[in-house]
């Protein structure tokens, strides 16, 4: 009530006219409205339709269906620490172990909540207090307060930055390397793109250099493809198992990117690495709860099967949804819309969707949107209430045009879109 006050105090102080602004109807509406606001659930569902797959804003990635149950049924008591052929306790990374393994070739695995937790707690176990080496083109920031500097420190392992912006030489880190080099670390630019006169160490390069020195190569490869994904278009990212083919001793990358599956970091590599990074204290403060260690496996479960994988994993389903595809499906939007509004000017157009979250930065996912628009309509208004409506919907807002992407939709959403733009558009008749 006190914050219904201050509103309708400001609208008063600006010059609002007493009569309506602070009427009873008024007073009794703003509570109405403070309270709902207060009491209504934060984290909810949502109707993605920007066309980014991996919205941060939006939790990233839509977890698959088997993982959604496996989650839900780990809610109760459920084989998390032990194992029920001899009631003994066991440790929780176990259950995801064979499967990375199996999926990565590397030796060993184990699973922590992110992959700036997979950093720091990498670094914090092979290199603390010693030198760890990375290009200058690499020092990434992520987002947020993620930057790649700030976590090596943070981690206890002093950064020896070398080469510049745009190239960096193997004989760069040849000559950086010390008595106390702890590490190579190579960051894959995930969210950016350094082109034109450029070069950058191959990973094999930096694999034979750390044999030489006899120092440990860490390679944080960001949204871990664990599947090719070239038929598609898409050569940037680098690929798991190809970075542990080539040597690298211990290999990090997030759970919900190209994984597809719930917030998580995956460290996998030499098997000594992997025992020396479990016993870290660490570890602990790191470790995935119950529920994402059971929607991580059931993730992971799908990539067994590459026959089944693009139909049973929302993002890499998503990520492979022919354009001609999108484009019925916004045409029959499209339809829908104009058959319930009829006051309303829809278009299809040629746009771009995005894979987000920094992955593919500059790859091209040509899509088709529908955008829809009444004159008399503010055109951000119209984003506001589908954001705010119920269901909620969340649009792409480009040029201050609304753009409805068809990508980001999933099974039975266009129906449910229809009836929150008919909602937004009947709060104005
Ligand atoms: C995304 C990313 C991270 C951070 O991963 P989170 O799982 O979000 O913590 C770290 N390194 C690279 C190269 C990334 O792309």
């Amino acid at each position: 009530m006190r914050s219904a006050a201050d509103e309708i105090r400001r609208s008063l102080l600006q010059g609002a006219d007493p009569d309506t602004a602070a009427s009873e109807t008024t007073v009794v509406e703003t509570i109405r409205r403070h309270l709902d606001a207060a009491t209504a659930r934060r984290v909810r569902r949502v109707i993605n339709a920007t066309g980014i797959i991996l919205h941060t804003g939006l939790g990233r990635a839509v977890l698959p269906r088997q993982a959604r149950d496996a989650m839900s049924e780990a809610m109760g008591p459920a084989v998390v620490e032990i194992d029920p052929a001899t009631g003994e306790r066991t440790v929780r990374t176990h259950a995801v172990q064979d499967l990375l393994v199996e999926l990565t070739g590397a030796e060993a695995a184990t699973v922590v909540n992110n992959n700036a937790a997979a950093t720091m707690l990498i670094l914090n176990t092979v290199a603390a207090g010693r030198e760890v080496i990375v290009s200058r083109g690499e020092l990434v920031e992520i987002g947020g307060s993620f930057r790649m500097p700030d976590v090596m420190t943070a981690s206890g392992a002093r950064l020896v930055d070398v080469g510049t912006t745009n190239r960096t030489h193997l004989r760069d880190f040849a000559s950086a390397i010390t008595e106390d080099t702890g590490a190579l670390f190579r960051a894959h630019t995930s969210n950016y793109k350094v082109v034109g006169f450029t070069k950058a160490v191959e990973l094999e390069e930096l694999v034979a250099l750390g044999r030489e020195h006899e120092v440990p190569v860490i390679d944080d490869v960001g949204s871990g493809a664990l599947v090719d994904l070239s038929r598609f278009g898409f050569g940037e990212e680098p690929l798991v198992p190809r970075s542990i083919a080539t040597g690298a001793d211990l290999v990090c990358f997030s759970g919900d990117k190209l994984v597809g599956g719930p917030q998580a970091g995956f460290i996998v590599g030499r098997a000594e690495w992997i025992r020396r990074i479990e016993k870290n204290p660490l570890a602990r403060a790191f470790r995935v709860d119950k529920l994402a260690l059971a929607g991580i496996e059931a993730t992971l479960r799908l990539f067994l099967d590459e026959s089944t994988l693009f139909e049973h994993n929302p993002t890499l389903r998503m990520l492979a949804m022919p354009a001609e595809a999108i484009e019925a499906k916004a045409k029959s939007l499209l339809e829908r819309l104009q058959s319930v509004a009829p006051k309303l000017h829809t278009r299809v157009a040629r746009e771009s969707s995005q894979l987000g979250s920094g992955s593919l930065p500059t790859e091209d996912l040509p899509t088709f949107v529908v955008a829809p628009r009444r004159e008399d309509f503010a055109r951000a208004e119209l984003a506001r209430r589908l954001r705010s409506g119920e269901p909620s919907v969340f649009a792409r807002v480009k040029n201050d045009e609304l753009l409805l992407d068809p990508r980001t939709l999933q099974d039975g959403e266009d129906a449910e879109v229809v009836r929150a733009v008919e909602n937004a558009l009947r709060q104005t008749e």
